[in-house]
């Protein structure tokens, strides 16, 4: 038990820490793979291969390959439309692991609710959590199964997306010379796709061998993203900036072959229990009867609800994390009482007990302090070197950052041919020719691997790179320039047929990002389907409609990852505060239980209340 006294202890270190690591240029301290880092940005995966630029029309183009382009194009694929276009950047299908195929990549997520369409494309995975090739494998089987690479345009980049007035159409061009039109057009680039660099001084001058992990050079260190050994890292020094999710995964497969790796370190992250197994097909074949799937999903957001599920078929980190707020908030409320309040709850579409009430707060800062503090016994145990060990102790709440979960990260410290350098939260000093600096000395190495992230504050056009110019020449960026404005987090008015296929203004489900992918791709396909049915020109939101939800979402309360005394990450806007336009990014009040609950109804009304379709 946590006494008291100790938890004022433990706050007081946690505000410490934090006030380290505030730096009043948020989310600007970081820079992009453009201009003199252009060359970091470039595809190592897939040949460049010219092609004729296309000038025809197809009925829905979607203009990122991932996930969303995947599953958006295959529902509609199922209600009958078959002129579906897909652009990417990237040489292929597979979004965010088409890029991150850095060695140790893997879902955090049980695959069998990460992986969208396992039923309709009769795929088992192989293991709980399963390595990034078999997510990407995933992918490629989607596009193939329903015939997404038919008019697909990859290594191609949207330079502008217009709608025409007259024709009712939206024409886009690209940096390839195509300029074609499309009846429907979706974005669905997702939350994290540009890379970012460290504003750290003198990166420019380093001399050595560097790349982001999102980029990473096979070429250079030998072995591949299946796991095989870096054998051409033997003789090399090798230096990581970053210790978030993907360094987490990286640094163990680094430390088996690199003949020195250093580790940089700003803040460290919650390493939780992994726990993975192989699927077995006898179990897999028991429970996959049909429309498993869905009830695996959805059994999995009402685990992360608020409410009291009667069971959690998934059992991962996440529903963990939920389970113990849940319990701690519970006391001794009797079951009966619990069940009650679930129910009504749920009948009223109410906000999460989890998020709503100050007695409910307490509960979670008490579980999670307990938590918190199994993390850093982990370290303890596990970690040989007791001044490393104590620099990996995270000291902050748990959902501040992205949690992780790995049983090989804590353990690669303990290999002689790895150092943690840890920064104090002031992050490397400086860059040289030759190496990196920190605390004045010098970490001299041939290579230096960019951890680093992505970026995630930037506004919609510095992101993506293009602009949607809608009805009247009234541009995406300046509809948004106060801060996100949709219908459901889909439709924005004055962009008729057109949907963002994205999470925030709907269920925000960050602990299970493809969940919100495959709900929104339900709600574009029973639209798109309904008016090609019937014969409409356009589909448009009313602005009083957009209003309304904007209304709603602000009535959000501010979740556990927002609190104001988080250390800073990209979760909480960099610890910069919560003004209006962030708060627009959040989800619905109810949180991701109460949003699929609503859409679900307004689905099944089928009178698309909030949308006009006009002839
Ligand atoms: P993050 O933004 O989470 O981490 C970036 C890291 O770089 C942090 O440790 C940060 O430190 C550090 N850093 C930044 N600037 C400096 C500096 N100047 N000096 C030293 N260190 C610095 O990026 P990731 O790529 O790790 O993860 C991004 C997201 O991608 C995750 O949150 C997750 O959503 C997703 N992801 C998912 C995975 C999965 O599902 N399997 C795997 C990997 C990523 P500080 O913390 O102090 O800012």
């Amino acid at each position: 038990m946590t006494t008291v006294l100790d938890k004022a202890d433990i706050k007081a270190k946690y505000a410490a820490e934090r006030a380290k690591r505030l730096r009043p240029e948020g989310n600007d301290q970081y820079q992009r793979l453009s201009g003199k880092f252009a060359a970091l940005a470039a595809d190592p995966y897939t040949p460049y291969i010219e092609r004729e630029p296309v000038a025809d029309h197809v009925t829905f183009a979607f203009v990122g390959a991932g996930m969303s382009g995947l599953v958006v194009g295959a529902r509609l694929k199922e209600a009958g439309i078959d002129s579906f276009r897909l652009i990417d950047k990237a040489g292929g299908v597979g979004g965010t692991w088409y890029w991150n195929r850095y060695p140790g990549a893997r879902c955090d997520t049980a695959a069998m609710i990460y992986l969208p369409l396992l039923e309709e494309t009769g795929y088992m995975p192989s293991e709980k959590y399963v390595r990034g090739p078999e997510i990407l494998a995933h992918c490629e089987r989607i596009a193939r199964h329903y015939d997404l690479y038919d008019k697909a345009l990859f290594h191609t980049e949207v330079s502008s997306i217009e709608w025409q007035e007259d024709a009712r159409v939206w024409r886009i061009t690209t940096n390839r010379g195509d300029d074609f039109t499309a009846k429907y057009v979706a974005i669905g680039t997702g939350p994290l796709h540009v890379a970012k660099l460290p504003g750290i001084p003198g990166i420019e001058t380093f001399k050595g061998k560097s790349f982001h992990t999102s980029r990473w050079d096979y070429d250079y260190t030998g072995g591949d993203a299946d796991g095989a050994p870096m054998d051409k890292l033997t003789d090399k020094r090798v230096a990581v900036i970053g210790t978030g999710a993907t360094g987490v995964q990286c640094i163990p497969q680094l430390a088996k072959t690199a003949k020195q790796l250093y580790v940089f370190q700003r803040t460290p992250s919650s390493v939780d229990v992994r726990n993975n197994h192989p699927i077995d097909p006898e179990w897999f074949a028991g429970i996959a009867t049909p429309g498993w799937q869905k009830r695996w999903m959805d059994n999995f957001v009402e685990n992360m609800g608020g409410g009291l599920p009667r069971e959690d078929l998934i059992n991962d980190g996440w529903t963990a994390i939920s389970r113990r707020i849940r319990e701690k908030a519970l006391g001794n409320t009797p079951l009966w009482l619990a069940r009650l309040v679930t129910r009504m709850r749920k009948a009223f579409n109410a906000a999460p007990a989890a998020q709503s009430t100050a007695w409910v707060r307490a509960a979670f800062e008490d579980s999670d302090i307990e938590k918190m503090e199994q993390i850093r016994a982990r370290v303890e145990a596990v970690v040989k070197d007791p001044h490393t060990a104590e620099h990996l102790k995270p000291r902050y709440s748990q959902l501040c950052k992205r949690p992780c979960f790995s049983d090989e990260y804590l353990p690669a410290y303990n290999a002689a041919n790895t150092t943690l350098v840890d920064t104090d939260g002031k992050g490397v000093e400086r860059i040289t020719e030759t190496g990196l600096v920190v605390g004045g000395k010098l970490y001299e190495v041939d290579c230096i691997v960019y951890a680093s992230g992505f970026e995630f504050g930037a506004n919609f056009q510095l992101k993506t790179g293009f602009d949607l110019k809608g009805r009247g020449g009234q541009m995406l960026s300046e509809y948004w320039a106060e801060g996100l404005q949709t219908l459901h987090g889909l439709h924005m008015h004055g962009f008729p047929n057109a949907f963002a296929v994205q999470m925030n203004q709907g269920a925000n489900m960050v602990s299970n990002i493809p969940h919100n992918i495959v709900d929104h791709a339900a709600t574009i396909a029973q639209i798109v389907g309904h008016a090609e049915r019937k014969g409409y020109a356009e589909i448009e939101p009313t602005q009083a409609a957009v209003t309304e939800w904007v209304n709603l979402i602000l009535t959000t309360p501010l979740s556990m990852i927002t609190s104001s005394d988080c250390t800073p990450g990209f979760w909480n806007n960099e610890g910069q505060g919560w003004n209006e336009k962030f708060r627009r990014s959040q989800g619905h009040p109810g949180g991701a239980e109460g949003f699929f609950r609503h859409i679900a109804a307004w689905r099944r009304a089928g009178d698309f209340a909030g949308l006009i379709f006009s002839k």
